[in-house]
């Protein structure tokens, strides 16, 4: 047998061998009399249980994300999907080698949104994962500058500079990606009634600098779809006119995954040629927890070889098109479990009842004659409402101030050029907020109109909110 000899921690390089500082507790016979400082880091550790506790109380005062109704992103979801994500926490979607699993889920999930978006050939059709459509219509937005600029070499950075073409009511990341990437947004301004971009007042923005259109589906301020085909029949009839070739991204962030389950015969996606790009939040009607989204080109020539990087420090060789370099797998495994876990027709099932929950408040809310409806949720299941002609006692600000003393969080804001004069309050209904949730939600904001009504006028309107205060 062999004779061990005996070991000594006087042995100094023994001694200096460095453990995780997380594995010791700090001081655990006398605990803690004060406090750890908020706005430096503290000197030194606490145990574990202690930093937990602390963390935990004071995040108590955050709202209960499934009384947000102004939120679109997704706030549950099934245990088994939250165990799946705890499982995946680890995983960084980047490392492609080290995780090729966690990159075939995401490559098997670009091929079923290419499918359920018709794109001609799926086998053609690239595509990627990303934080949210933030991310995605930046990289959309990227392709579509870069197409533009390789046909007007002669012309820019020298002469031109590119513009592109949208609704006022776009969401805040195309004025962003605009801003970011020096391009011109031409938003047409709301008209009346018409709360979204129209198929003529798009085709007239557009000239030669134009990089491509946004339509989206459907509008973050209403829930309304705009008029995808229409338009890209009115750039159709301009490229006739004019040669402009002026390809069309489908900001598509909710109801990419709404349309082609509850309204298949809306022709909206790839099935247009016109159509070069489409993204969706996977953390919205994709129905997985933040953050998720997924941009997918019709084929390659959409997307600039040039702006694809390769990494090889990783192992492999990977294009990638990304803004970010690492980020979590765990969303992108909980979407590949969604789809399988539902397929089309759990999805259809899912919207279906969201879309009705969204319908049938729409219309109790207008019922009583306080409120007029702009939108009534038939759509995405979004829907937008004033108050009504000739109520003059309160006001949206009001009403969401009330709400709020019960837990909703039921935003009120103003809508953009030209209707400023216009405050609506808007309710995202999504899987979760039940048909009992919104009975009981209908049973608070009945309680409160008595006292609503009673009130000499609004209260406490916010300072930037214009003239007229009702609509
Ligand atoms: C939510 C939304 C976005 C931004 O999406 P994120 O996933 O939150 O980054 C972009 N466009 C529209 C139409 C949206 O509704």
């Amino acid at each position: 047998m062999t004779l061990h000899k005996g070991a000594s921690d006087r042995d100094r390089s023994r001694q200096a061998r460095p453990v995780n500082p997380f594995y010791g507790e700090a001081d655990p016979v006398a605990g803690m009399d004060t406090s750890p400082p908020r706005h430096t880091l503290p000197e030194g550790p606490v145990a574990p249980h202690t930093a937990y506790q602390f963390v935990h109380d004071e995040l108590m005062l955050d709202g209960n994300s499934r009384l947000n109704l102004a939120t679109f992103v997704t706030t549950w979801m099934e245990p088994q999907a939250g165990i799946l994500m705890s499982e995946c926490r680890d995983k960084n979607m980047i490392d492609k080698d080290e995780y090729p699993l966690t990159a075939e889920l995401e490559r098997r999930c670009v091929a079923m949104l290419a499918d359920l978006w018709h794109a001609p050939d799926p086998s053609t059709t690239v595509g990627c994962s990303t934080t949210g459509s933030s991310e995605a219509c930046m990289l959309a937005g990227m392709a579509f500058k870069r197409r533009w600029s390789r046909r007007n070499a002669d012309r820019y950075p020298a002469t031109a500079r590119p513009n592109l073409v949208m609704g006022a009511n776009v969401q805040v990341c195309w004025e962003k990606f605009c801003t970011f990437w020096e391009v011109e947004a031409r938003q047409v301004p709301m008209e009346g009634d018409r709360f979204h971009l129209d198929a003529a007042s798009a085709a007239a923005l557009c000239d030669e600098n134009t990089i491509g259109v946004v339509a989206v589906l459907g509008s973050t301020f209403d829930g309304s779809y705009e008029p995808v085909a229409e338009i890209c029949a009115a750039l159709d009839a301009l490229q006739e006119r004019t040669g402009l070739d002026i390809p069309v991204h489908v900001d598509g962030a909710s109801g990419a995954m709404i349309a082609p389950f509850l309204d298949p015969e809306l022709v909206w996606d790839f099935r247009l040629p016109r159509v070069a790009s489409i993204n969706t939040s996977g953390h919205k009607y994709g129905l997985v927890y933040p953050g998720v989204g997924w941009a997918l080109w019709r084929d390659e020539a959409a997307l600039p070889e040039e702006l694809v990087f390769r990494v090889n420090y990783l192992g492999g060789d990977m294009p990638t098109f990304a803004l970010n370099f690492s980020r979590p797998g765990a969303q992108v495994a909980a979407q590949y479990y969604t789809f399988l876990r539902l397929g089309r027709e759990g999805y259809r099932a899912v919207q279906q009842a969201t879309r009705d929950v969204a319908r049938s408040l729409a219309e109790r809310i207008a019922a009583p004659g306080d409120f007029r409806l702009l939108t009534r949720g038939d759509q995405l299941p979004v829907f937008a409402f004033t108050t009504a002609d000739g109520v003059t006692a309160f006001d949206v600000f009001d009403v969401s101030r009330r709400m709020k003393e019960r837990g909703w969080l039921l935003p009120a804001y103003t809508f953009p050029p030209h209707r400023e004069d216009l405050s609506v309050l808007r309710i995202v209904c999504r899987n979760g907020f039940s048909q009992d949730l919104a009975d009981l939600f209908l049973a608070d904001l009945e309680s409160l109109l008595p006292e609503l009504r009673r009130q000499p006028g609004p209260l406490n309107r916010p300072e930037n909110v214009a003239t007229a205060f009702h609509h």
